[in-house]
């Protein structure tokens, strides 16, 4: 039976009850971080189903990451009958879904892929080289990127720019968009900023179809909509019709993306887009305790550019906001694995949060030489590794024979005799011929005089084609075994070759999960990097502040609060991009729940020069008495009795004198492998790596 009313609201506070309870009608939760504006929405899902009479089946509720969406779903399948069928997703894969099914209308063919990175920056690289023109492909995938999330045509953004940019006259760069843009419609592909774009198109075209789509989403649900973008934003409204029956939830303080073109004017807006629109402000702050929430209403109070709100902390008092000063980054890294150490497990209650992808690097090192498991959430991803990408190639291809980015990939790997000359050779004919690549193939095998190799690859396909359409698992066995791909890693790989074909069986275990191989591919191409399967248990969870959002944490570290990193030396020069920042630190700080460290260090490797740097002015714009400076390599003046000797193998066996950089002198008490155990006099055990720790010989 569904829940009663009672259970749906007893969980929630007045205001919270209040947007629950909002039926039909356009809405606005907006709310400072932490007020369970998340929660909110889960709940009044659950009370539409189960005392309004709305079937799952006509309610959309988007979410920013996959994540969130299979969060968001399962605590829905826990509280009311029928929960699977709701549609819970992010924009892109909601998108990918009507394509899916309606894309044919719009002139996508049933089986078209989606590009990822990597491939739209080989596709360019193509076009150039096809063009002749010797410029490179980054910037150009960042215009591209940059247009399709405005939603404008990529002309359009050519006028604001230089004269010259990429290296490129304005007309040499026409040549390249359009000539890209051909080549994806030529091979069935679209960008992933094309899948909204397309979609977006269809529901503006194709009346019969919005009906449709309109009926499977008559109540709709967006969470942290001040990061939409002006695409997700004419969709979310196009869908949203007169009756707009949209609930929007957000924080305009924690817009973060407007790299990505995502525009916190939406948010601001609201009222006067839908102007019956009902405003539920939630104001009482249950994640934090009062001491990290008033350290972080005092950094964004700062911001000029925002609404004024009130958050209140339910938890009162808690331990003070710690900062730490390092004297390096290395040193800064040392003193989070340090602390993490000291607070013991379980580890993932904690979470090291970041500016820049490049700052992990250390953290990593310094957590690993003390044997503390992490995570980090969004590193180099694992459908972005050569073997799985191989894999994935294949499986493209052959549900796609057009794709010539996955064909280019596979023609020859495992290496099948197939070298460059062979290559050029098909290309030629393609060209001339006017025909795909994969046709081009087939001419090719007829004429070229060493045919085999060709002939093979073909035979091949053409198998592969016919098991595509059958489960995933299955297809890539076959694959498996057909190119003998394990012994092809050994050999080209062989001082990794395990750890690869251990992402092999992971892709084998991933793919069970799927119904298809379209399925699966889908599913691949909308996992962001910031959110594979990475396990999450008793783990460090080391990520980016950008990846942080909507997420919550018993324990943050919030390290490299400086100058130059946040704010971040490229965002400098605006008031906008300034205030960004002060958001970023903001969505940072207030990912904790019991215990916040904040650090900075006074010298850092910039650019590959170590420089002295400033603590970050949004330090030195909060009160200070609202954290303190912490240092607890002065304050160590308890001795704890060392444990008995134990001999141990190794390099080290147990009561030898060593001496710690760091840690001064101290006795081994154990040893084993690479790790030593070993007891210094004031500061007490530490568990080291001789790999990494500088232990010398007292
Ligand atoms: P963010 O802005 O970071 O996305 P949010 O406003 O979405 O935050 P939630 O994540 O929904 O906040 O809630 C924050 C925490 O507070 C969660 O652990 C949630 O379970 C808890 N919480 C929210 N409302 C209540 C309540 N009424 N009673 C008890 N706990 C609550
Ligand atoms: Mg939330």
């Amino acid at each position: 039976a569904h829940p009663s009313e009672e259970a749906l609201l007893s969980s929630l506070n007045e205001a919270q009850r209040q947007a629950v309870l909002h039926f039909e009608g356009p809405a606005l939760v907006v709310a400072g971080a932490g007020s369970g504006k998340t929660r909110t929405v889960v709940h009044r899902v659950a009370y539409l189903i189960a005392r309004r009479g709305v079937f799952p089946s006509e309610i959309l509720a988007v979410t920013f990451t996959n994540k969130a969406a299979e969060e968001m779903k399962a605590r829905l399948k826990a509280m009311v009958r029928g929960a699977g069928e709701l549609w819970v997703s992010t924009f892109h894969a909601a998108a990918l879904r009507i394509l899916r099914v309606y894309g044919e209308r719009v002139g996508l063919k049933p089986g078209f892929v989606v590009y990822d990175e990597d491939d739209q920056t080989a596709l360019l690289k193509e076009v150039l080289k096809e063009l002749g023109l010797a410029a490179k492909p980054g910037p150009i995938k960042s215009l591209l990127d940059r247009a399709k999330n405005q939603g404008v045509p990529p002309e359009h953004l050519l006028l604001e720019l230089p004269e010259f940019y990429a290296g490129l006259s304005r007309g040499r760069l026409q040549d390249v968009l359009h000539r890209y843009q051909e080549a994806l419609r030529a091979q069935g592909a679209l960008d992933f900023g094309d899948i909204l774009l397309y979609a977006l198109k269809l529901l503006e075209e194709d009346g019969e179809v919005l009906k449709r789509v309109r009926k499977r989403a008559r109540f709709i649900h967006v969470d942290e909509y001040q990061d939409t973008n002006p695409v997700q934003y004419r969709f979310t409204r196009l869908l949203a019709g007169e009756e707009a029956n949209l609930m929007a939830v957000g924080d305009p303080d924690q817009g973060i993306y407007s790299f990505r073109a995502a525009d916190i004017r939406n948010i601001l807006d609201f009222t006067q887009d839908y102007p019956k629109a009902r405003v539920y402000r939630l104001e009482d702050n249950y994640r934090s305790t009062e001491a990290i929430l008033r350290f972080a209403n005092a950094v964004i109070v700062k911001n000029a550019l925002r609404l004024e709100k009130t958050l209140r902390p339910v938890k009162k008092g808690g331990e003070p906001v710690r900062l730490f000063r390092a004297e390096s980054a290395r040193d800064e890294a040392r003193f989070v694995a340090e602390e993490i150490a000291r607070l013991g497990p379980p580890f993932d209650r904690v979470a090291v949060l970041y500016r820049t992808n490049a700052q992990s690097r250390l953290l990593e090192q310094a957590l690993a030489s003390r044997g503390i498991p992490a995570r980090v959430v969004g590193g180099v991803g694992f459908f972005e590794r050569a073997e799985v990408k191989d894999l994935l190639a294949y499986a493209r291809l052959s549900l796609n024979p057009l794709d010539a980015v996955s064909l280019k990939r596979v023609l020859n790997t495992p290496p099948r005799g197939i070298g460059p000359a062979t290559v050029e050779k098909v290309q030629a004919i393609a060209r001339e011929r006017g025909l795909p690549l994969f046709e081009a193939l087939k001419v090719a095998a007829l004429t070229l005089p060493r045919p085999e190799p060709l002939r093979a690859f073909l035979a091949l396909m053409e198998e592969l084609m016919d098991l595509a359409f059958g489960p995933a698992e299955a297809f890539f066995r076959h694959l498996l075994l057909a190119t003998d791909y394990p012994a092809y890693l050994k050999e080209a790989y062989p001082e990794d070759a395990e750890d690869r074909l251990e992402n092999v069986e992971e892709l084998l275990r991933a793919a069970k999960e799927a119904e298809s191989l379209m399925d699966f591919l889908d599913k691949v191409a909308l996992t962001a990097r910031a959110e594979e399967p990475a396990e999450a248990e008793g783990r460090v969870a080391l990520m980016t502040l950008h990846n942080a959002k909507g997420l919550e944490f018993p324990v943050v570290f919030l390290v490299g609060v400086e100058e130059g990193l946040l704010p971040h030396r490229s965002s400098l020069s605006t008031q906008e991009g300034l205030e960004e920042e002060r958001r970023l630190f903001y969505v940072g700080v207030t990912r904790a729940q019991e215990r916040l460290y904040l650090s900075y260090a006074q010298e850092r490797e910039i650019y590959g020069r170590l420089e002295p740097v400033r603590p970050s002015r949004f330090l030195e714009e909060v009160d200070e008495g609202l954290y303190e400076v912490y240092d607890p390599y002065r304050q160590s003046s308890r001795k704890p009795t060392p444990p008995p000797h134990r001999a141990l193998p190794g390099a080290f066996r147990g009561g030898e004198k060593v001496v710690h950089p760091r840690f001064g002198p101290g006795t081994v008490v154990a040893a084993a492998g690479d790790e030593v155990t070993v007891h210094f006099e004031g500061v007490g055990l530490k568990r080291l790596s001789l790999k990494y720790a500088d232990l010398r010989p007292a």
